[in-house]
C-alpha cells in the first residue's frame, strides 16, 4: 500500500487492483476520521498505518457512496474497532444494504450490512453537518447518494468517484458504473462552489485547483449551466 501525505492533516492511502484505489485519513483533535474504504485487502495497511504510523484511534468512517470498492475493508474494520461509526448518504444506505438496485443495475448488490452505516447527520433542508474537520455535500449522480468531502482547513476536496483524472486533468466518472452521468457533470458545479486547492478521487491521481478547468470539463461533457456564473443549484 502507497502512503502519501497529502497536506497538513490529511493521508492518502492507495493500492493498485487494475485501478489505483485511493482512501483518506484525516486526523481530528480525538484520532482519524477514514474517507472511504478501499477493498477487503486494505484493511490490514489501513490499520497498521492508524496504529503504528499515527498511533491514533480510528473514530469514524465517512463513505463517499456505497460501491464496492469504497466500502470493502467496512466489515473487517469494524470488527477490530467496535466504537467506530459507519456514516453515508441516507439516500445511499437503501443500494448499498442490497435493498435496491443502482440505477441500470438489474439487481441489487449488498456491499455493507443492514445497519452498519448511520445516515450523515443533516439539518431539515437536508444541509449535512460537519463531520470532525470535514463538510459533506450531496454530489449525486455516479450515484444517488454519492457525497463528496472539504477538509476547508486545507482546502483538500476528497472527491470519491465525482471524477477520475489523467495527467492532472479531471475526467468523467467511469460510465458503466455511473447512475446517472448528466447528473453527475452537474454536480461538479461543488468545485466552482467551494474552490479546492486540491481534489482527489479514488481512481487517480490528485487535481490542483480544479476549478480553473471546471468549465473546460463541463463543456467537454456538453454541460451548458456552468462559466461562473454562480449560485447554481444542485438541487434535482
Ligand atoms: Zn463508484
Ligand atoms: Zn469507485
Amino acid at each position: 500500500m502507497k502512503i502519501e501525505r497529502i497536506s497538513e492533516q490529511v493521508w492518502s492511502l492507495s493500492t493498485w487492483v487494475i485501478i489505483p484505489i485511493h482512501v483518506w485519513a484525516v486526523v481530528e483533535k480525538d484520532g482519524i476520521t477514514l474517507v472511504d474504504a478501499g477493498i477487503s485487502m486494505m484493511t490490514k495497511g489501513i490499520a497498521e498505518f492508524a496504529e503504528k504510523r499515527l498511533g491514533l484511534p480510528l473514530r469514524r468512517i465517512v463513505l463517499t457512496h456505497g460501491h464496492g470498492d469504497h466500502t470493502g475493508a467496512v466489515k473487517k474494520l469494524a470488527e477490530r474497532y467496535p466504537d467506530v461509526t459507519v456514516y453515508a448518504h441516507e439516500i445511499e444506505i437503501p443500494y448499498m444494504e442490497g435493498k435496491l438496485a443502482y440505477p441500470g443495475r438489474k439487481k441489487p448488490q449488498q456491499s455493507v450490512a443492514p445497519g452498519l452505516a448511520k445516515p450523515l447527520p443533516a439539518a431539515a433542508d437536508g444541509t449535512l453537518a460537519r463531520v470532525g474537520g470535514l463538510s459533506a455535500h450531496l454530489t449525486p449522480g455516479h450515484s444517488p447518494g454519492h457525497v463528496v468531502y472539504f477538509h476547508e482547513a486545507d482546502g483538500v476536496m476528497l472527491a470519491g468517484d465525482l471524477f477520475t483524472s489523467k495527467g492532472g486533468r479531471l475526467r468523467k466518472p467511469m460510465p458503466m458504473f455511473t447512475s446517472d452521468m448528466a447528473e453527475a457533470v452537474r454536480s461538479s458545479e461543488i468545485v466552482r462552489q467551494l474552490r479546492p486547492s486540491r481534489l482527489e478521487v479514488c481512481h487517480g491521481g490528485a487535481v490542483l485547483n480544479p476549478a480553473d478547468q471546471l468549465d473546460a470539463y463541463q463543456r467537454s461533457q456538453g454541460f451548458a449551466g456552468g462559466g461562473g456564473g454562480g449560485g447554481v443549484s444542485l438541487q434535482r
